[in-house]
């Protein structure tokens, strides 16, 4: 057999990863060698960026910890076998917990059978899934589509919108400060955060940005491009900003969008990517004003923090713009049958556990939790908020927010910032998290908050 001469090197190195996704536990010579190993690798093969990311989390140093396996429901365990409860929810993908049993099983079974499509013949689970979000979903929402991730379903949204306005002349979209729709140069056209934009432009045409939760801004804007024959297609937001720093909008807002969707003429597209599935105390947060979207995008913890997939569900007037050629808009790995099994077995586990109820009442047990604790450090937190599971701390100072999150990291829970605000550190916990957990980690907060309070303090007195 004649090898090229790298192939061999590539060989060797895919054996050795077969030898370690072989095992199901190291011991200690063998996790020092991994841990060393992938340190090496993220810094010459991945990105060392974020390895300095990793670093400045925690003030303790190792924070290089590398992840093994999923502990219980709702915890995750490393290389040197430490256990962490989860409250980040890997950025809200674990609602219904790590490895849930019924997901596990639907995916495996569905593994042993078919786990690739072939692309011709009709695969039934895809038909199963979209039929299962037409009932789960609100209003008239009655077609779905189905990707890998939430930046290809907003992708899909926008680019249904764009089918279906343009024939009307309306071009222009609005979206809201603050606002993370994902990072392909179509979403990133409505993700709102300049350190993610300008290296890339110029992007999208048409783009708009009015600040979320301001109804008269947005009604001025689509009057104003009304006005100048620069029509809006579609208003695209989320119903809570997840990576913006969790933002509420006041109540109402999301009703007020919707009324003047219709009074322009304009699609509306939520983004529940992060804010569906439950993480609201709703199964979506656009329950909560009773809106139903032309468009709906979901995708994180739909695949049940089993497998990735997205899903942009559209009302029968809308999507029908693909009827007469579906093939205008298509993935050849969305919707395959694992990723549709996992969905279906998420949605079961979801209602028949009613998590979205639990999410409502744990969450606002986290949160009342965090308010007093809150209101005992009013130096270090400026402000507490969140509906169901999708809470955030807003810290004074980034610092601060840092420091927090590898205090909690030394007491074992795992949380982090998110993308688009700094100051800002999410609680987004699976919804499956046990009520003896929830007082666990309030009670690592308040040891986490004297910590930082004692470090604040020698400051203050030389001040
Ligand atoms: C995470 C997120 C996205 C992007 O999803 P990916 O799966 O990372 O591509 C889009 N919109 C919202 C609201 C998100 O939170």
């Amino acid at each position: 057999m004649n090898r090229l001469p790298s192939s061999a090197s590539a060989l060797a190195c895919s054996a050795h990863a077969l030898n370690i996704i072989e095992k199901t536990t190291l011991d200690h010579e063998e996790m020092k060698a991994l841990n060393r190993e992938v340190r090496e690798y993220f810094k010459e093969h991945v990105n060392p960026g974020f390895l300095e990311y990793r670093k400045s989390v925690t003030a303790g140093g190792d924070y290089g910890a590398v992840e093994w396996q999923a502990g219980s429901l709702n915890t995750l365990v490393d290389t040197q076998g430490q256990e962490f409860i989860d409250c980040l929810g890997g950025f809200g993908i674990f609602n219904v917990g790590h490895r849930n049993p019924v997901v596990v099983s639907a995916v495996e079974q569905q593994l042993a059978k078919q786990p690739l499509h072939s692309q011709e013949l009709l695969d039934p689970l895809r038909a199963l899934l979209a039929k299962t979000l037409a009932a789960l979903t609100p209003g008239k929402l009655k077609y779905s589509f189905f990707s890998n991730s939430g930046t290809e379903s907003v992708e899909a949204a926008l680019k249904l919108a764009k089918a279906y306005q343009g024939k009307r002349g309306k071009y222009t979209f609005v979206a809201t400060s603050g606002a993370f729709h994902g990072k392909s140069l179509g979403a990133l056209s409505a993700t709102a955060k300049s350190t993610f934009r300008k290296p890339f432009m110029p992007l999208v045409p048409g783009f708009r940005h009015v600040p979320f939760g301001d109804i008269d801004a947005m009604r001025t804007l689509l009057s104003e491009c009304q006005k100048t024959g620069d029509d809006v297609a579609a208003v695209i937001l989320e119903p809570v900003q997840g990576e913006g720093g969790v933002i509420l909008p006041p109540e109402g807002y999301l009703s007020a969008v919707r009324k003047l969707c219709d009074e322009f003429g304009a699609l509306m597209i939520l983004d529940e990517v992060q804010t569906g599935m439950g993480r609201t105390g709703k199964m979506f947060a656009c329950e909560h004003e009773n809106v139903q979207p032309d468009i709906l995008c979901l995708a994180k913890a739909l695949g049940g923090g089993v497998m990735p997939i997205g899903a942009t569900v559209a009302t029968e007037e809308v999507f029908s713009v693909l009827f007469e050629n579906p093939f205008l808009h298509t993935t050849t790995f969305g919707g395959n049958p694992l990723a549709c099994a996992a969905a279906l077995a998420t949605i079961n586990v979801l209602l028949e556990e009613n998590l979205p109820r639990q999410s409502a009442e744990k969450g606002a047990l986290l949160l009342e939790g965090f308010q007093a604790l809150a209101a005992d450090y009013p130096e270090l937190i400026t402000e507490v908020r969140g509906k169901g599971m999708l809470m955030a701390i807003e810290f004074t100072h980034n610092d601060i927010g840092y420091n927090f999150a590898s205090e909690m990291f030394r007491q074992h829970i795992l949380v982090a910032g998110t993308l688009n605000n700094a100051k800002t550190i999410r609680i987004e916990p699976p919804l499956t998290l046990e009520l003896s957990q929830c007082e666990q980690v309030l009670k690592a907060a308040k040891v986490a908050l004297e910590h930082l309070s004692e470090l604040q303090e020698p400051e203050d007195d030389a001040a």
